[in-house]
Order: C-alpha cells, then sequence, then structure tokens
C-alpha cells in the first residue's frame, strides 16, 4: 500500500510538474494496474477452486465419510491405505461367516464369540482392523447330490429350509451386536450404515439350487432382505450352467434355460442383484446381454491372471463397462488361492495382479474386493484374515492407484452398481411391468394350465 502512494504524496508536496514525476505517476499506476490484474487473477483461481470443491462434493462417491477426504494421501504406503479406509472402508462382496456358524455351532448364534476371538477368518476386533465398512453375508448351502436331485433337479431337497436357517444365522448375528453391525436392504442403507460407523450388512443367497426351482421363492429371499442371488454354484440346475470348479464342467444348457431367462427378468424387476460368480462363460454372456440392469459378480477373479474354470475370462470382462454393447458391473476380486495362483505363491501380489488385470480390461470402476473369508481353507499369504484388507491397498497404492479409484475399488464401485440395479428395478415396476409367474416346465406337482 505505501509503496503505491508514496509517489503522488511527493507530486502534491512539490506542487509541480516534473517528467521524473510523471515517469513514477506512471509507474504507480501501472503497479496498480498489475496489482489489480493479480488480484482478479487470484479472485478467479479461488473462484474456480470454490467450484470445483462444490461439484465434487456432489458428485464424490457416496460412501466417503468426509473427514480426510480433501487432503493428499500420504507418501508412505502403508499410511495412504489406512487414511483411504477411514475414508472410502471395504464393502466385501462375498464373505461366509453364517457357513462358519452352521458347522461350527449347529446354527445357535448365543454361543458365537463374535466379538471375541473367532478360530476362522472374521471377527469383530479383526473386522475394525481391517477397516471394514460393509459386507455382503453368504447365506450359502451347498448343492445337493445330484444322484439324490435326480436330472432335472426335480426331487425333494432341503436346500430351500436351509437357505432360510442361514438368513435366520445372519440377522440373529446383525441382531446380536447392534453397535457393530447394521442391517442394509438399500445401497442408500450402506452410505447411512457407513456414517454411523457400522458395518453394512446385506445378504446374498449363493446358488439358483437354493431357489427350489422356484421363481415366487425368490421374491420371498428378496422380501427377508436377499440382495443378490448368484446364478450357479458348483453345478448346474434349473437355470443355469455352472462353470464347476477348476476345470468347466459339461453344459447342460449352453448357458441359460428359458426359465433361467425369466428369473433374470424377474431380479430386474424387482431388484435383485445378478450374481455371476460361478457361471458358465455362456451363462455369464447371455446373463450381461440379456439383464436390464447392471451385474456383479461377487468373487471372482481373472483366468488370464490364472487358468482355473471359476475365474471370469477376458472375452466376459469386455462386455462389462458403460461402451456401446456393455453393460455396467462390478468384479469383486475372490482370494481363494487356488484361483489366484499356482500352489503356494497366492499373495498380497498376486492378488494385486488380478486388481489389475480386471481394471486393465473393463476399467478401474469395474473392480472390487469379494474375498470369500470364512468359505476358503487357506488364504494368501499377507491376507490371512479381514484385519489384511489394508495391505492390498496399500499394494495398489505403490502400483499408482489413486485415491479415487482406490475409493472406487474398496466400496464405490458395487455401491454405483447396487445404485443402477435400484434404479432400473424402479423403473420397471413404474412401467408396470408384470410378475414374472412362471414355473417350471419340468414340474409335475401342478397341473399344466387347464379350463376351470
Ligand atoms: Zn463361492
Amino acid at each position: 500500500m505505501s509503496g503505491e502512494a508514496q509517489p503522488l504524496l511527493r507530486s502534491e508536496e512539490s506542487g509541480q510538474r516534473n517528467y521524473a514525476h510523471d515517469d513514477s505517476e506512471f509507474a504507480a499506476a501501472e503497479q496498480r494496474a498489475h496489482a489489480l490484474r493479480i488480484r482478479s487473477i487470484v479472485w478467479a483461481v479461488l473462484g474456480v477452486v470454490f467450484v470445483v470443491g462444490v461439484v465434487f462434493a456432489l458428485v464424490a462417491p457416496g460412501h466417503l465419510r468426509d473427514h480426510g477426504w480433501s487432503g493428499q494421501l500420504p507418501r508412505d504406503p502403508d499410511l495412504a491405505a489406512q487414511r483411504l479406509l477411514d475414508s472410502a472402508p471395504v464393502i466385501d462382496g462375498h464373505i461366509d461367516l453364517p457357513e462358519v456358524v452352521r458347522f461350527g455351532w449347529r446354527n445357535n448364534v448365543s454361543d458365537v464369540p463374535l466379538d471375541g476371538k473367532m478360530p476362522t477368518h472374521v471377527d469383530i476386533a479383526r473386522l475394525t482392523e481391517g477397516k471394514v465398512g460393509g459386507f455382503f453375508w453368504s447365506v450359502y448351502v451347498s448343492c445337493a447330490d445330484s444322484s439324490d436331485e435326480g436330472k432335472d433337479f426335480l426331487n425333494a431337497t432341503w436346500r430351500v429350509r436351509d437357505t432360510l436357517e442361514q438368513i435366520d444365522v445372519a440377522k440373529g448375528l446383525i441382531e446380536k451386536y447392534p453397535d457393530t453391525f447394521s442391517y442394509a436392504l438399500s445401497s442408500e442403507d450402506v452410505k447411512q450404515s457407513i456414517s454411523q460407523g457400522k458395518i453394512a450388512s446385506l445378504l446374498g443367497v449363493e446358488g439358483g439350487h437354493q431357489l427350489g426351482n422356484s421363481i415366487s421363492v425368490l421374491r420371498q429371499y428378496y422380501a427377508l432382505g436377499v440382495r443378490y442371488v448368484t446364478l450357479t454354484h458348483m453345478c448346474h440346475n434349473a437355470f443355469a450352467d455352472s462353470a464347476g470348479f477348476l476345470i468347466q464342467i459339461p453344459p447342460l444348457h449352453y448357458g441359460l434355460s428359458p426359465f433361467g431367462f425369466k428369473l433374470i427378468e424377474e431380479m430386474n424387476r424387482i431388484g435383485m442383484l445378478v450374481d455371476l460368480s460361478h457361471t458358465s462363460d455362456m451363462t455369464a454372456t447371455q446373463a450381461i446381454l440379456h439383464s436390464k440392469a447392471p451385474v456383479i459378480w461377487s468373487h471372482s477373479s481373472a483366468r488370464a491372471v490364472h487358468n482355473v474354470a471359476r475365474n471370469v475370462p477376458d472375452e466376459v470382462l469386455s462386455l462389462v463397462g458403460t461402451g456401446e454393447g456393455q453393460k455396467d458391473g462390478v468384479v469383486m476380486v475372490n482370494f481363494a488361492p487356488y484361483f489366484i495362483a499356482p500352489e503356494g505363491k497366492a499373495n498380497v501380489k498376486t492378488v494385486a495382479d488380478h486388481i489389475d488385470h480386471i481394471a486393465k480390461v473393463a476399467g478401474k470402476k469395474h473392480v472390487g474386493i469379494g474375498s470369500d473369508y470364512d468359505g476358503i481353507g487357506s488364504t494368501p499369504e499377507g491376507l490371512e484374515d479381514v484385519s489384511k484388507y489394508p495391505a492390498l491397498i496399500a499394494e495398489l497404492y505403490r502400483r499408482g492407484w489413486d485415491k479415487f479409484e482406490l475409493a472406487g475399488l474398496t466400496g464405490g464401485n458395487v455401491l454405483r452398481v447396487f445404485a443402477g440395479a435400484e434404479k432400473v428395478a424402479r423403473d420397471l415396476q413404474t412401467a408396470g411391468t408384470p410378475v414374472v409367474y412362471d414355473i417350471y416346465d419340468k414340474r409335475e406337482d401342478l397341473p399344466v394350465k387347464r379350463e376351470l
């Protein structure tokens, strides 16, 4: 300020005109104009920063907690992982805790010490250490023995009863620890649970064999809170072909059966996520093309990285995305060592290789985490249980993933896909899409439609 005023004062003092003084007046005017220019540039920059901030706040991934998000991540990968997960905790697509309760405690929820040290991969202390913000509780029961079930899957089995028991177990545990878990039925519920510092708890049914050949059962599972159904487990069923386990099993329907197409239509209409883990390549391809809603792989890795039937091949990955002929989706990477690498080689880096590969083929917005903890006997080195997710995030940070990409991986991507499926269901219902009442055509217990 004083520098700007001085020449003018001097001019008033002297009362006379001289060129030197005019020069200094001219210089002062120039200085003032310069200062003004700088000020307007500073204001313009501040304005842009403000607008960008507002836009970011409006479109930022919804599951991020506010604190700490605007800053840079620390350089140290382990610190960066911690900071990232504080803002964008893990939403795991597949954890088999209910199965552990079934076989370890005969489903007696009262006896299960989740607040102590569990013998397997999951307990509250380790969920907290691993910075888990939510997961799908798999209410899995195994395929029936094919000789018991019969070739058309028509013989009675206990799969629907057992699934109901596993839903009961999951709900019982969620209710037993209300300070830790929060039952979630929608993408909004998940965000809300996380913002309250709780672990959003969703249910997933792992295989069409758990539906008892019935689309009515699908609707009732939805009513009980289930939000994804995997089309198959390791067996074929009335709806679709499975990939089998390590080696592809011979097809039965060559993808989806006609009834399977109907199942997908009803899943879309009610807002049940279509899960393509465990399905054959033909099933996955047909389902992607037929589904109106985005799809998920709740726990699947990349076949190009480790060649087993259960992993997703590049031809299928290339159908995932938002481009022409693609469907939005998220492939949530499975940690099971036999899907990750040759025996004895699975570790944090090889799991990260699967994530990197899926990101390369389908894009970073289409990859997530579906550990399969509690459903796998062994684990990769460095990813022994749910407390170890930060090690994986640190590894990807080391490989150049930025905080937005990592926040998508940890949970933002699956939430986007979930919200997308919810919107499709709303739209279909608003349009008056009829309920699917088709019956499995091989059933003989209900007579063929006749005049009454
Ligand atoms: Zn599985």
